[in-house]
C-alpha cells in the first residue's frame, strides 16, 4: 500500500520536498490543498507541475478513512463510523445547534481508562490514533456535510441508505464554502491526554491557516485528569481551551466512578488546574457526569463549592447517558434542576448539558465502534 501524504505533518512534507530537490514552498501547498482544501486526489494539486503530481501520486495517496456508515439523530446530531487503514474502527459526532456546529473526535480505538459509566471504557483499549486520524475526522466530517448540501438534502433520521452507493472520498466541492463547521471538541473515544502528541499535532492542524481554520478557542480538549498532561498542555502556546472530567467531589467516589483517581487523586489534578489556571488566565470547563444517588447528593453540593474555589470555571452538568449493559442510573431532570440550583451561589457558572444524540449512542460516553 503507498503511503499517505496526509500522515506527514509540515515539516515532514518539507523534509520530503528537499530529498526530492524541490523549492520548500511546494511544501507549504500541498499541506494547503491536503487540509485547507481538502482534495482526495494528488491530480487536483494544480499549482503543482504535472510532473510534480505524477510522482507524488506514483508514491503516495491521500486516503481519509473510510466512512462505514452515518446515524442520524432527530435532533440533527449524525453519527459517524470510520475505518482506519488497519480495519479498526472509531466514531465522530456532529451536532449542530443553533449557531454553533460542533465535531467530536476521537484520539484513540477504546479507552485504557475504564471508566464506570462510559461505554467507550467498557470496551478496552487498541491503539492510539495518529495526529492525521484525528484531523482526517473532522476533513471527512466536512467533506460529507459539504457533498450533502451541494445535493440540496435535509438531514433526515435512520441510517443513511445512499451511503453504500456514495463514492467516498466525495469528490471535491471547490463551490461550497465550509462554514459549516465552527468547533472541534476532543471528547470523542480515548483519553486525548495518554495521545499527548497527536492530539496537539492534529488541534494544530485543525486550527492552522493552512489547515482548518477553526479558532483555537473554538477547539476543547477534554481529560480525565492526567497532572503530566495537564501540565505539558500549560505550554502549548495555541489558546486552546481545557476542559476536566470531574465526575465527583470527593476521592472515595471519584475513585469508583473513575479508577484513574487512584492513581492521580484529586488533589494531584485539581492542583495541575490551578497550574494552568494561574498561568494562562484561562477559565476551565468542569465536566460532571451525574449519576443518580452517587454523586448528585448534598453533600457534594458542599464539597464541589470548596473544590472549585477560586478557580476561574464553568461546570457543566451531564445527565448520564444510558447504554446498553449500563447499571447506573441518570437522575430525575427534577433533580437535575435542583442540584443546579444549589450550587449557582457557590461555583462561577453551572449550566446542564443538554444531551444530544443520546437516542443514536452518540451521546457523551456511548461511543463504541460498534459496528452492528
Ligand atoms: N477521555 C476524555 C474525553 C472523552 S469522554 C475524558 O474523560 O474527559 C468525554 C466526556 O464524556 C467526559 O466528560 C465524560 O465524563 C463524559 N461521559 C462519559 N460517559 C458518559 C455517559 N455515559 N454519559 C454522559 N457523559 C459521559
Ligand atoms: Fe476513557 Fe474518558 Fe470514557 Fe473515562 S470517560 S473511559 S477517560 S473515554
Amino acid at each position: 500500500m503507498t503511503s499517505n501524504l496526509r500522515s506527514l505533518t509540515l515539516a515532514q512534507l518539507e523534509a520530503l520536498c528537499a530529498e526530492l530537490g524541490w523549492p520548500r514552498y511546494t511544501a507549504g501547498q500541498v499541506f494547503i490543498w491536503l487540509w485547507q482544501k481538502g482534495v482526495n486526489d494528488i491530480t487536483a494539486m494544480t499549482n503543482l507541475s504535472k510532473e510534480r503530481r505524477a510522482l507524488l501520486a506514483e508514491r503516495h495517496s491521500v486516503r481519509l478513512p473510510e466512512l462505514l456508515r452515518t446515524v442520524n439523530d432527530e435532533d440533527g446530531t449524525t453519527k459517524f463510523t470510520f475505518r482506519l487503514e488497519d480495519g479498526n474502527v472509531i466514531e465522530s459526532v456532529f451536532i449542530p445547534d443553533n449557531d454553533r456546529a460542533t465535531v467530536c473526535v476521537s484520539t484513540q480505538v477504546g479507552c485504557k481508562l475504564g471508566c464506570a459509566f462510559c461505554y467507550t471504557g467498557q470496551l478496552g483499549f487498541k491503539r492510539n490514533l495518529a495526529w492525521n486520524e484525528i484531523s482526517a475526522q473532522v476533513l471527512a466530517v466536512r467533506q460529507y456535510l459539504g457533498s450533502r448540501k451541494s445535493q440540496g438534502e435535509s438531514s433526515k433520521s435512520g441510517t443513511a441508505p445512499d451511503f453504500a452507493i456514495s463514492p467516498f472520498p466525495f469528490p471535491l466541492i471547490t463551490n461550497v464554502p465550509f462554514p459549516l463547521i465552527t468547533n472541534v471538541v476532543f471528547m470523542g473515544m480515548g483519553e486525548p491526554f495518554l495521545n499527548f502528541d497527536a492530539t496537539i499535532e492534529a488541534a494544530k492542524t485543525i486550527n492552522a491557516e493552512n489547515g482548518l481554520g477553526i479558532g483555537a478557542r473554538h477547539i476543547t480538549i477534554s481529560t480525565s485528569g492526567i497532572p503530566e498532561g495537564i501540565k505539558a498542555f500549560t505550554q502549548v502556546p495555541q489558546q486552546f481551551r481545557l476542559a476536566l472530567s470531574l465526575n465527583a467531589s470527593d476521592d472515595e467516589t471519584r475513585s469508583k466512578l473513575m479508577p484513574v483517581n487512584k492513581l492521580h487523586p484529586l488533589k494531584e489534578v485539581m492542583a495541575a488546574i490551578r497550574t494552568y489556571t494561574d498561568a494562562r488566565g484561562k477559565r476551565v470547563t468542569f465536566e460532571y457526569v451525574l449519576v443518580d444517588g452517587m454523586n448528585n447528593r448534598d453533600k457534594d453540593v458542599k464539597q464541589l463549592g470548596v473544590l472549585l474555589k477560586g478557580i476561574p470555571c464553568k461546570l457543566n452538568l451531564i445527565p448520564l447517558n444510558p447504554y446498553p449493559g449500563c447499571e447506573l442510573e441518570a437522575p430525575t431532570p427534577e433533580s437535575v434542576e435542583a442540584f443546579a440550583r444549589k450550587l449557582w451561589p457557590l461555583v462561577p457558572a453551572v449550566t446542564v448539558r443538554r444531551s444530544k444524540g443520546a437516542s443514536i449512542l452518540a451521546g457523551c460516553g456511548q461511543l463504541a465502534g460498534l459496528t452492528e
